[in-house]
């Protein structure tokens, strides 16, 4: 997949960065383990799950543990697909299809045709109906799920209960925006941040200080540097000071919070701005500021009017391959670097990474095709990396050879 043209970090004006899991990075298994209790807790006392059944450790189970499953919700199987959305491998609760059973299950080529769909523009299936039938994982807050879904089947099935697969995955939903709801960092109500809050070593990295230099550099280099999250205000705060530094913001230019991904690229919300008593709009965008919302127009814009140029060069980094690459590549708002740890399998044994059940995340050696993500990964980002710091030895000038 590597290609002729060249890349170079040096030739872009303005350089974006994702937060979670790109800029920091958490201690990943204590991460999906954390998120999976939670989630699996909040299903027993509200739901009335069976307990022995599903609040097991994620270690009993961890080889059908794989970033970048897919659920089926109607038919209640997880799915792994390939570039064009036929399903490779398939499976219901831990029983998995032989390529027979998955051709009666779907079309009689493997094709699901809401799959192709999805893996056709995936921001069709982000909202609104469709998102309540097909849904793929793809970071270490959601890729817990999967496995939960299918304990939770094996255990209403082996229970002769009546829940279907579309209640389980309302069920979970419910719970999941429990753990995440908005206010909760503030005022501590929900575990997830007050644990995080509590013991911040446990779940973040702290980087090195070579990254920081890096970051240092990049600033001084004179590109413009922003930050784009999905994370609130007092929550990125509180991990960036953790897994960077204090004074983590002096790096970027812009910060943009709550940016709602992938929408940010694609629609027009406008920015929002917290001033001492409100959130109110911008009468105009400036370097050195913090806001909340917003889009990408009218960033790019601001871009341009500090670069003097109509149309600067923008790079943005990010790990998740639908919200920070598909989305801004695909939609023409910039060039993109897929940060994907999975690379790091080629060097290092990685449990959690790792799948024998599922097949490596870029490629399905039984089936010799491409999984969608190998996919998405070729055809919309530059280059591919399996963290940030792997920049830290490198020239900024530094030549590289582009994805395809
Ligand atoms: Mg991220």
């Amino acid at each position: 997949m590597i290609g002729n043209e060249i890349f170079s970090l040096d030739s872009y004006d303005c350089i974006g960065f994702d937060l979670d899991n790109t800029l920091v990075q958490y201690v990943e298994f204590e991460l999906v383990s954390f998120i999976y209790d939670l989630t699996a807790k909040y299903l027993i006392e509200h739901f009335d799950y069976n307990s022995d059944d599903i609040l097991k450790p994620i270690t009993y189970d961890i080889d059908f543990l794989r970033k970048g499953l897919t659920l089926d919700v109607e038919r209640g199987n997880i799915v792994s697909l390939s570039e064009d959305g036929t399903v490779l491998r398939a499976s219901h609760g831990f029983n998995f299809f032989t390529t027979d059973e998955i051709r009666q299950i779907y079309e009689p080529n493997g094709k699901w045709n809401l799959a192709a769909i999805h893996c056709d523009n995936f921001l069709q299936t982000w909202n609104g109906e469709w998102s309540n039938k097909i849904r793929s994982f793809l970071d270490y807050f959601d890729m817990c799920l999967p496995l939960l879904f299918a304990r939770l089947i094996n255990s209403i099935e082996s229970r002769n209960e009546t829940i279907t697969s579309c209640d389980i995955w309302s069920h979970i939903l419910q719970a999941v925006m429990h753990i995440y709801r908005n206010e909760s960092f503030e005022n501590e109500s929900g575990e997830y941040y007050r644990e995080v809050k509590k013991n911040p070593t446990k779940f973040l990295k702290k980087c090195s200080k070579s990254f920081l230099d890096w970051l240092q550099n990049l600033k001084l280099s004179g590109k413009i540097t922003f930050v784009i999250t999905g994370s609130r205000n007092d929550y990125a705060n509180f991990i960036a000071e953790h897994g960077l530094c204090k004074e983590w913001n002096k790096f970027f230019d812009v910060i943009i919070y709550y940016a709602k991904k992938p929408g940010f690229f694609v629609k027009n919300r406008p920015f929002l701005f917290k001033n001492t008593k409100n959130i109110a709009q911008p009468l105009e965008l400036k370097l050195n500021s913090s806001y909340e919302e917003g889009n990408w127009t009218d960033l790019r814009a601001l871009f341009s009017k500090e670069t003097g140029k109509s149309n600067p060069k923008c790079l943005y980094i990010g790990d998740n391959l639908i919200q920070d690459i598909y989305a801004p590549a695909k939609y023409h708002c910039c060039d993109t670097i897929a940060v994907v740890q999975e690379l790091m399998l080629e060097y290092k044994y990685d449990e959690l990474l790792d799948s024998k059940k599922w097949g490596t995340f870029f490629y399905d050696d039984e089936h010799q095709k491409n999984s969608i993500w190998g996919k998405i990964i070729a055809s919309y980002s530059k280059i591919c990396i399996p963290s940030v710091d792997w920049f830290i030895d490198q020239s900024l000038r530094k030549k590289y050879n582009q994805l395809k």
